[in-house]
């Protein structure tokens, strides 16, 4: 994507004199850039926002980056419709997990080496079409 991707966004926003190297939050499957996370149906134990993709991915908002475990198993029950389901797939072959430092407030995603890194993080799951 291009460097400058968003060039009427203020550079005061920006971090000071650290490049940052985050984008507007979008699917890592597809690209396509993302609603924010909102509250969704309960999937199975806790009330994680989020949302989906166009492409069939799921989304969770882990605010602090302190439920990764709970958030894995919370975002594969909601792409997959159960745990069961989820829990018999083979990752990688049957369907792709990932995760992005998030920053809440400006809607965007941390790359690899962006000086600001937030704790909060975003889970994305997506089942392999075949
Ligand atoms: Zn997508």
């Amino acid at each position: 994507m291009a460097e400058d991707e968003y060039p009427d966004r203020p550079k005061k926003q920006r971090y000071g004199l650290k490049p940052r190297k985050d984008k507007e939050a979008s699917c890592p499957f597809c690209g396509k850039v993302l609603e924010r996370p909102r509250n969704v149906e309960r999937t199975r134990t806790s009330g994680f926002r989020g949302g989906a993709c166009e492409c069939g991915a799921v989304f969770l908002l882990d605010e602090n980056g302190n439920h990764g475990g709970e958030a894995i198993v919370e975002v594969m029950t909601a792409g997959c419709g159960s745990w069961e389901k989820a829990w018999a797939l083979t990752p990688d072959v049957d369907y792709r997990q990932t995760v992005a430092s998030y920053d809440i407030r400006a809607h965007r995603i941390s790359e690899p080496g962006d000086a600001y890194e937030p704790a909060a993080k975003l889970y994305f799951f997506r089942i392999n079409s075949r």
